[in-house]
């Protein structure tokens, strides 16, 4: 028996005193079925036991992890084992959070039952067929009708006739008041597209769409963060060159900087869309569906074909990019791998701390073209945005252009609240 199968057994005896006890025992035969290694077992089943130590009564969530790794880790003294190392804290958590919610994606909001059920059912349909809006947009709609219905205490039809703009104004502020400026901007749209579905179905006498105040201005009141030449670069030249990963990286690295692709749409990216002959890329969109070709900028070109020719493993899937390590060694990538990995090579770069999600090099590319000189349809036509609306964020990038010259920015006086 191995260290490690041995620390494993030791283990499994601790597991009934733990309070995440049944579930950590799951996680076990969890990790053992998918094909990890002893040696990530343990140094899972570590993570969590130390985290199910900490969480106690807590409700097990992604905020409470995040709160763990974030404010927990730092200052902890709990007794061994207790890793304290973020990277692995997170990936094992992760793992424990996607096994007790197998399906976060494709999870729907539960209807209540009555009257706003069928509903939000209606709406759904409405969202999915008419307008064509994708999963995670008719999620967090459903999400938004619900609570609305809940907090104005809809029990049937007639009540609904009874809202009156001021209704509207209220709860609307009182929801954007309780969330980050971000979210506020979805609170509105959402409720302006759930108020128009009322009313094209009759439920609704008037358009109350018009009562739900503008906060347009919040969102844009957050800089998209960016990436300087210099910084974009340091990060680029991170990837070991010289190994399969490194490749692979690097290429993808390049696919969101110089494509600006979301990280879904990399892990989507298929061998069919890519012609490294004709120098044209073909990726599927996350957002609205369909997909779009883009010419192949130089550097990518090389990155992608030193990939495929030397760091790509042999497999049979469809996917441009893929696992390199057991228990997925083949198999597609996901975006969450992707964010991570940004992530990582990011903190390796020394740059700035929560430089996060991929989605930072999607907006040093918008950045970028916007000081070329692109105007905002162009960038919304590479970056895939809905709406020209979502592309507006960047044109905040020039505001500290703007305002060296003087010139006041529409609305900024309203940013604060
Ligand atoms: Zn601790």
């Amino acid at each position: 028996m191995s260290k490690y199968e041995r620390a494993v057994r030791r283990m499994q005896l601790r597991i009934p005193q733990n309070p995440l006890g049944p579930v950590l025992r799951r996680y076990l035969d969890h990790l053992v079925r998918h094909g990890y290694c002893t040696e990530s077992v343990w140094d899972s089943l570590r993570v969590v036991d130390h985290f199910g130590r900490w969480l106690g009564r807590r409700p097990l969530n992604a905020a409470v992890v995040q709160q763990f790794v974030r404010r927990h880790l730092p200052v902890c003294r709990c007794p061994p084992p207790a890793p304290c190392d973020s990277r692995r804290n997170y990936m094992a958590l992760h793992r424990l959070l996607t096994m007790i919610r197998p399906s976060v994606e494709t999870r729907r909001p539960e209807f209540p039952r009555g009257f706003g059920g069928r509903l939000l059912r209606r709406y759904q349909e409405y969202l999915v067929s008419v307008r064509g809006l994708a999963t995670g947009t008719v999620r967090n709609r459903l999400r938004s009708a619900l609570t609305m219905l809940t907090r104005l205490r809809v029990r049937q039809a007639g009540q609904l006739a009874t809202w009156t703009p001021e209704q509207i104004e209220d709860f609307v502020a009182c929801e954007v008041r309780r969330h980050e400026p971000v979210t506020a901007n979805s609170i509105t749209t959402a409720t302006r597209s759930f108020l128009r579905f009322l009313l094209q179905e009759g439920l609704i006498r008037r358009d109350l769409s018009a009562a739900v105040p503008g906060f347009a201005c919040w969102r844009l009141a957050s800089l998209p963060e960016t990436l300087r030449e210099e910084e974009l670069a340091r990060l680029l030249n991170m990837p070991d060159a010289e190994t399969p990963i490194g490749m692979r990286d690097r290429a993808m690295l390049l696919c969101m900087s110089e494509l600006g692709l979301r990280s879904g749409e990399v892990a989507r990216l298929e061998l069919s869309g890519v012609n490294l002959d004709s120098g044209i890329l073909q990726a599927r969109r996350s957002k609205r569906g369909g997909s779009a070709t883009f010419p192949i900028p130089r550097k990518l070109s090389k990155a992608l074909k030193v990939y495929l020719r030397h760091g790509r493993p042999t497999c049979t899937a469809p996917t441009v990019f893929v696992a390199h390590w057991p228990p997925r060694i083949g198999k597609p990538i996901c975006s969450v791998t992707i964010s991570v990995m940004v992530k990582r090579w990011a903190a390796r770069a020394g740059l700035r701390k929560d430089i996060g999600a991929a989605h930072i090099l999607r907006h040093s590319i918008a950045s970028r073209m916007l000081s070329a000189g692109a105007s905002l349809r162009q960038i919304a036509d590479v970056l895939g945005h809905r709406s020209i609306d979502t592309t507006t964020i960047y044109a905040k990038v020039d505001l500290k252009a703007l305002s060296q010259v003087g010139l006041p920015w529409p609305g900024a006086k309203e940013v604060q609240r």
